[in-house]
């Protein structure tokens, strides 16, 4: 029996994987559950699932969550609430598996824990990877953790290289797809008047909030560069970008002999959940099949980055390095927020971006203690350039 913590459990990442995970009772037990304030969802998810230990994220969720348990009768569970408490659910000794569900860099220092233990993580939380950069690619190196990309695009990726021999993939071309969003096929639409509404409409998946403006704005996709950069050990060079509307690629992988190897299924993010709880094994069942005979078109298209400014930002990041992309991911999750929050327009998360990575005079970083000041200190400048813009 495999035990897993589920960090971030309430969310859709959380959701679809608990559906996964229901499917093979005798293969895995959860053992952790956590959320950030969602306590009635948390409680009921523990009532279902019968965990060790329950965790609220924010404290204030803390009562909330006592009462919600007694009401539902859920006993012989240890409940416990702050980031700290994430932090050791993260290290559990009795932890085997990791899935960093988390949104945003609140993921980070509880990925350093697995890591640090050398747990198996299942890495749905791309802002971990990207602010810990290759700090936590060689933290996972030393320790014998193993990171196992969930995000579909890097999932894809991860599978079509092993089409190739280890010692073949040094020179492997990453191409990672992107459904566009809701305004990549709109030219007409003025992004200055992009409502939330408006952004969270996505075609094609069904996510968080938070993720759904990446995706409207390609901050998404500009996040996954990065993280394709450290998961994969590629150049921002050998990383393309293409627009793909349906989805059904999720990403491709060419190789020096030109062969190019894709992935393809339906867009559900339980494809992706399941090859990694069950790698290397395959476990079926989890997803929607592909009608392959369905699709009438498969298209690809170069993305406009002068218009979805954000991918470009994030390649700069690339080249310039992890504070750089701390500083980026801290701005956007400033920008997203306040946009979500009527505080902001659409088109000033770019703003917020470019002010914060302009600002940032590169400087290498040491540990994570820097990772994390450096996190806190652009959170606190954004937060103050878009109140004074
Ligand atoms: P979500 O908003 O639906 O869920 C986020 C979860 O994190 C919730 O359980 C919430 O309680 C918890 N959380 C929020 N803030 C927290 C904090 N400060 N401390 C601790 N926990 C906190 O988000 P999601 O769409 O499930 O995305 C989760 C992660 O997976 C993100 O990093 C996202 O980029 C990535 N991802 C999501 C999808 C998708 O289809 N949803 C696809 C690929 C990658
Ligand atoms: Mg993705």
């Amino acid at each position: 029996m495999e035990n897993v913590a589920l960090l971030g459990a309430t969310g859709s990442i959380g959701t679809s994987a608990l559906d996964v995970i229901a499917r093979y009772p005798e293969r895995y037990h959860v053992r952790v559950l956590t959320a950030n304030t969602n306590a009635e969802k948390l409680a009921q998810l523990a009532s279902v699932w019968q965990p060790e230990t329950v965790i609220a994220a924010d404290e204030s969720a803390y009562k909330p969550l006592c009462e919600a348990l007694e009401r539902l009768g859920v006993k012989h569970v240890s409940v416990a609430a702050g980031p700290e408490a994430v932090r050791a659910a993260a290290c559990d000794p009795e932890v085997d598996t990791v899935i960093m569900a988390i949104v945003g860099a609140a993921g980070v220092v509880p990925s350093f824990a697995a890591a640090s233990a050398g747990k198996r993580i299942l890495m749905a939380n791309k802002e971990s990877v990207v602010c810990g950069g290759s700090m936590l690619m060689e933290l996972v190196a030393r320790t014998g953790a193993a990171i196992l990309p969930v995000d579909s695009e890097h999932n894809a990726v991860f599978q079509c290289l092993q089409a190739a021999r280890p010692e073949d993939r040094a020179d492997a071309r990453i191409w990672l797809t992107c459904s566009g969003g809701p305004f990549h096929a709109r030219p007409g639409i003025d992004l200055e008047s992009v409502t939330p509404e408006m952004a969270l409409a996505h075609p094609t998946w069904s996510m968080g909030r938070k993720i759904t403006i990446d995706s409207a704005t390609l901050m998404n996709k500009g996040l996954e560069v990065i993280e394709a950069h450290h998961l994969f050990d590629k150049s921002a060079d050998d990383i393309s970008v293409v627009i793909h509307p349906q989805s059904v690629v999720h990403s491709m992988v060419e190789f020096g002999d030109g062969a190019v190897i894709a992935e393809l299924g339906t867009p559900s993010m339980k494809t992706p959940i399941a090859y990694c709880l069950g790698y290397p094994e395959r476990l079926s069942g989890a997803a929607r099949r592909l009608d392959v005979t369905a699709l009438s078109s498969l298209t690809f298209e170069a993305p406009d980055m002068k218009r979805f400014v954000q991918l470009a930002y994030a390649y700069e990041a690339v080249r310039r390095g992890q504070g750089a992309a701390i500083v980026l991911n801290a701005a956007n999750e400033v920008g997203v927020e306040a946009f979500l929050a009527g505080r902001a327009g659409f088109c000033d998360i770019a703003r917020v971006c470019r002010a914060m990575m302009d600002a940032y005079v590169d400087a290498p970083l040491v540990g994570l203690e820097d990772v994390v000041a450096l996190d806190h200190e652009t959170r606190v400048r954004a937060g103050a350039w878009l109140k004074q813009r």
